[in-house]
């Protein structure tokens, strides 16, 4: 049998050093809990960049994911599958969306809007053709590919992959008088995220998004939400604009559309911009598979049908509270929405990563992220007994030396 060092010695001969992840080998989860190959278990307070919001393993999701498996699993869209249109139904519904764009991976749904809005751009808002401009926020995390690591803010994540395609400018996040000066007639849309998570949780100042609506509006812009990682039930609300009062005209969906069991991502958006692809011009060829779709309609409902949005709401709520409450002079703020929350340390305290590992030590799995936070994010079925064990561990580490 391997041994935890078995795994990482093979893994770092083996393995592109793309990823340095904490040392921990799992082999299993269920709910919010998951365990290593010695069988420790540990409250995951990442759940997977929050794709696996449902919770590790959902059983419905299982059954769904397994019974489909049985009967067909890939037909390419070159044929129709008897998921797809049910799919489509029910994320459109939930949604209030009027088309519906299926892909895979997070990546390839924001690739597919930056194509979606540009020709929407030449045919319907009439920008001369090769001139469209995107207009992005700094700090922004969309992605890896290379048309959207292009317009990233993040040496590491843009170094050395250029040439880069032209057709981004960048503002600064949750600042609307910015935006504003940027838009010019050849802007197609603002592609943002309602809270930057990767960026550690930064949520923009109240009204923000309300000015950006306004502003989308009057200039003809589309205003894209990367909804990846807020969205489905993360922040309290089945989407984060909710909470801004606003509708996206193009909404980013991916991660906890599967629960965690498959790579499965959509576009959404009104009538206008998706309905400017025709045959031929765009594809994928697992994109609105029948399994990816199976799996998708039983993740939707088991996130409404379980409370797990309200869920969120009332614990990330009590989760906060609790953060805020540990007196520890390591910690410059706690901040978040529903349960997507941050615990940012001060420069004394030398670094979030240390903390994530002396919390590993306790039984709970946290991700640092720029450097001085700690993001915590715990599948949205967590309760508060859970939430009350997990504030002990962190007042453990935030309160003594480690
Ligand atoms: C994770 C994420 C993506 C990319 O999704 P992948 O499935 O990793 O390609 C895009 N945008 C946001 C906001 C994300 O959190």
């Amino acid at each position: 049998m391997m041994i935890a060092d078995d795994f990482i010695s093979t893994e770092h001969r083996l393995g592109a050093h793309n990823y340095q992840p904490l040392d921990v080998i799992l082999s299993r989860g269920e709910g919010v809990w998951v365990w290593d190959v010695e069988g420790r278990r540990y409250l995951d307070c990442l759940s997977a960049y929050s794709a696996v919001n449902q919770g590790h393993c959902h059983p419905k999701i299982l059954a769904a994911m397994i019974e489909q498996a049985k009967k067909l699993t890939l037909t390419s869209r070159a044929f129709r599958n008897d998921q797809l249109a049910p799919f489509y139904e029910e994320i459109a519904a939930l949604t209030g969306s009027h088309k519906v764009l299926p892909m895979n991976s997070g990546a390839e749904a924001v690739e597919s809007a930056v194509k979606a809005v540009r020709k929407w751009g030449y045919e319907v808002k009439g920008v001369p053709e090769g001139k469209a401009e995107i207009i992005v926020a700094a700090d922004n995390f969309h992605g890896r590919t290379m048309g959207i690591v292009g317009f990233s803010t993040d040496p590491d994540a843009r170094g050395g992959f250029g040439p880069f395609a032209p057709g981004f400018v960048i503002v600064p996040f949750g600042d609307a008088k910015a935006f504003e000066k940027a838009i010019t007639p050849n802007t197609v849309a603002f592609l943002v995220e309602p809270i930057q998570g990767e960026a550690g949780v930064i949520i923009p100042p109240a009204g923000y998004f309300t000015r950006v609506r306004e502003l989308c509006t009057k200039n003809n812009v589309t205003l894209i939400l990367d909804e990846i990682q807020t969205g489905l039930g993360r922040t309290g609300r089945l989407l984060a604009e909710e909470h801004e009062g606003i509708e996206a005209d193009v909404t980013l969906v991916g991660k906890a559309l599967s629960g965690g069991y498959y790579p499965v991502s959509a576009v959404l958006s009104n009538s206008e911009v998706l309905g400017v692809l025709q045959p031929g011009q765009h594809g994928s060829t697992f994109g609105g598979n029948p399994l990816a779709c199976a799996i998708a309609r039983a993740a939707l409902k088991v996130l409404v049908e379980e409370g797990m949005i309200e869920n969120s709401a009332a614990m990330g709520e009590y989760f906060m509270a609790g953060l805020k409450s540990i007196r520890s002079n390591l910690v410059k703020e706690v901040r978040g929405r529903g349960l997507m929350l941050a615990v940012e340390l001060n420069a004394e305290a030398g670094g979030a990563r240390k903390y994530c590992y002396a919390l590993k030590d306790l039984g709970v799995l946290a991700k640092d992220t720029h450097g001085h936070t700690i993001r915590i994010a715990p599948p949205l079925v967590v309760k508060k007994e859970e939430i009350d064990w997990a504030l002990e561990q962190f007042d453990k580490v935030l309160t003594k030396e480690v």
